[in-house]
């Protein structure tokens, strides 16, 4: 069986070498004779897979004492509650960098709990990350996403000056260059484009900021019952543990986030460079604003993206159609999207171009 260029959002492709450990590891974890599906979250094998997979996490992302690495079951979604519902008492106010669906969601439900400041907007063309950000008095925090994975915009560096902690929903650039901690309260990426699975969350938060949460929250609703617990206050995800420990192993072998970084940003020039020279197809995002993951992009005429989803699948490249509410094209390459499909994209929009003269 050939394996097709997979271009979808996320879930998204993974490492090769890691789905293959993964296959054997299903049947045999680290030689216990017991497969990873089946082991106790509890047993001496499942504690070294967690054990290792935050020690890697920690190491390739520079991670210090002040802050704290969590696995919280479901997905990001599930953060734009929980972040609100643990830092903002009525009256409160969260500032909110507006860039796009996902803090749209977000700001919905931080207005469940208080207040939401839109403290700098890119809407409605949502062409680029907002700024420069006009803060509140006093706000909590302040909620960003630092990748907009349906518009394919991407914050260069963090808002600037932040008056509170920064919350940050790194779900779909996170470890896919170096992590910036400083000015942070609290990091959370759900798993599914760059470090494994659906459905688990990674959370990095400050002890500090972490102190700061409301008392009384139900159990699995508190920040402090992961931290207390060590994530495992109910039995976790333990293959979504051990499929993210195995995704940032990778990483280390690919040399790390700075590795990672540069390969990226050379992926996504490749396309953007075509992009840009094209007279039928044109990228979305502004040039300062672009995104290294997800490239959004237009042909001429809607015949012409149709031509190319459907040419694209012939070619085993999958994925390309633009996220539902906005339509067009979106070409998602995280990680492990490997180098030679993001060549075989070009190549394809530079035959149909040559074609539709
Ligand atoms: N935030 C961002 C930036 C995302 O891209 C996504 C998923 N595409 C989410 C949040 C929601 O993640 P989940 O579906 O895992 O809850």
């Amino acid at each position: 069986m050939t394996r097709k260029y997979n271009f979808s959002s996320g879930p998204a492709a993974l490492p090769e070498p890691v789905l293959r450990r993964a296959q054997a590891a299903l049947w045999d974890l680290d030689g216990s004779g017991i497969g990873v599906l089946e082991h106790s979250h509890r047993g001496k094998a499942f504690r070294a897979v967690i054990e290792r997979t935050t020690a890697a996490i920690r190491e390739v992302a520079g991670i210090g004492d002040d802050f704290v690495v969590l696995y919280i079951t479901a997905g990001a979604t599930h953060h734009f509650t929980m972040v609100p519902h643990n830092f903002l008492g009525e009256g409160d106010t969260a500032d909110v960098c507006h860039s796009g669906l996902w803090t749209t969601k977000a700001m919905a439900e931080i207005r469940r709990f208080g207040k939401a400041h839109v403290a700098c907007t890119s809407e409605p063309a949502f062409d680029a990350t907002p700024g420069p950000p006009a803060y509140s008095a006093s706000p909590r925090y302040v909620h960003y996403t630092s990748n907009e994975t349906v518009y394919g915009t991407q914050w260069a560096t963090p808002p600037a000056n932040p008056p509170a902690p920064l919350v940050c929903d790194a779900s779909s650039d996170i470890f896919s260059r170096p992590l910036p901690l400083a000015n942070h309260g609290l990091i959370f990426a759900g798993a599914q484009k760059n470090l494994g699975p659906s459905g688990i969350t990674l959370v990095i938060a400050s002890k500090a900021f972490l102190a700061t949460r409301k008392p009384g929250l139900p159990p699995l609703a508190d920040y402090m019952t992961y931290v207390d617990e060590g994530s495992m206050y109910n039995t976790p995800n333990t293959f979504g543990i051990y499929m993210i420990g195995e995704v940032v192993a990778w990483i280390r072998e690919q040399g790390g986030l700075a590795a990672m970084g540069e390969r990226n940003a050379r992926k996504a020039a490749a396309v953007y460079q075509f992009l840009d020279q094209s007279r039928v197809w044109r990228g979305h995002a502004r040039t300062d604003s672009r995104s290294n993951m997800n490239i959004t992009f237009r042909g001429a005429t809607p015949e012409l993206e149709a031509k190319l989803v459907a040419r694209a699948e012939e070619r085993g490249l999958t994925g390309l159609p633009g996220h539902r509410s906005v339509g067009g094209l979106r070409a998602s390459i995280y990680n492990a999207f490997p180098e030679e499909g993001v060549h075989r994209l070009v190549e394809l929009l530079d035959e149909l171009e040559r074609e539709h003269r």
